[in-house]
């Protein structure tokens, strides 16, 4: 098998079958053979039963993996990449937003180009909000500042990528998973290419602002440490600020006297030390958090079902 397409799906029932035509389509007459293997991650629409109809037609090598619940896209990439035989191996969304064409000529690149071992598509540009980008340039500065990888700010996980990286990665077996890190801490040369997003065909996106602020915080917290280092400055520099604000009370109380005053300091004080503690409790909170959910060794997805087709 040359090539597998991992899709993952969440709720895209309208979408999988139109994503089967078009990708047909578009390795129509590539001269090599691939295969779709769909994740179905735990849909509460028609995906699943769609996915069943478009498996037993096979107009295609088409497999299907059916989480048990909802496990989120990081776990059905790694389910793909658990389940795909192709020698390149290629990450897609369901709602064609982006285009099967462009994975063809991904494979190309692959072909022509044996110094890469990865292709990943970025963004041109997005037509989303300049809220929404400044919060999402401020985020790779501030993670590209912060941990040990550099993540190329625009990149998606529209990717296709050889054998060799696909098993370094099945490696990585962490439960929190944040695929733009895993694929920038495995290495190996990638060749970015732009591409331009199309409009969703049907349904929505199922991220919102509060789910991309949780998904920034994965990915600072998985690779860094440097907000526990941060906490750490914190605690030295209340503690340099109090020593001094301690010797001048003293100096206040030996040379001038101190009347019974200073309610507003104390309550300030009060707020701001305690809020700095939990703060940092917080940011120790996530790491324990972490390890506590490692520490359990769950798998990643639970697949109740698997659809293969004949070989
Ligand atoms: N997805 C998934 N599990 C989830 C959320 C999303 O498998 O919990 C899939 C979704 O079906 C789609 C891809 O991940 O194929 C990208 O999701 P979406 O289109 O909502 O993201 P966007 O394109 O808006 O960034
Ligand atoms: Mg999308």
């Amino acid at each position: 098998m040359k090539l597998s397409l991992v899709v993952p799906c969440y709720n895209e029932a309208e979408n999988v079958a139109a994503f089967q035509e078009a990708t047909i389509a578009a390795f129509d007459g590539c001269g090599y053979d691939y295969e779709i293997v769909f994740i179905d991650d735990g849909s509460q629409d028609a995906t699943l039963h769609n996915l069943r109809k478009i498996h037993a037609a096979q107009k295609c090598p088409v497999k299907v993996v059916s989480f048990s619940r909802n496990f989120g896209k990081e776990a059905g990439i790694y389910a793909g990449l658990t389940h795909s035989s192709g020698e390149y191996i290629s990450f897609i969304d369901a709602d064609l937003q982006q285009r099967p064409e462009i994975v063809r000529d991904m494979v190309k690149i692959l072909d022509e180009q044996p110094e890469y071992d990865i292709v990943a598509a970025y963004q041109d540009r997005r037509g989303e909000g300049k809220i929404l980008s400044f919060f999402k340039k401020s985020f790779y500065k501030l993670i590209n500042r912060l941990s040990n990888i550099t993540l190329k700010s625009d990149a998606s996980d529209f990717r296709t990528i050889r054998r060799s990286v696909a098993d370094s990665i099945i490696d990585l077996t962490e439960y929190h998973r944040f695929s733009k890190g895993i694929f920038a801490w495995v290495g190996y040369n990638t060749c970015f290419i732009p591409y331009t997003a199309c409009e969703r065909l049907a349904g929505k996106t199922k991220w919102n602002f509060r789910s991309l602020m949780n998904y920034a915080i994965e990915g600072i917290i998985g690779y860094s440490t440097k907000p526990l280092r941060m906490a750490t400055f914190f605690g030295f520099l209340t503690a340099v600020a109090s020593l001094a604000y301690m010797i001048f009370v003293v100096c206040q109380k030996i040379f001038i006297g101190i009347e019974i005053e200073g309610y507003a300091t104390i309550i300030v004080l009060t707020l701001l030390l305690g809020a700095i503690q939990l703060f940092c409790i917080g940011i120790i909170g996530e790491y324990v958090g972490r390890t506590f959910e490692q520490t359990k060794d769950r798998p990643i997805f639970i697949a109740k079902e698997v659809l293969d087709y004949e070989k």
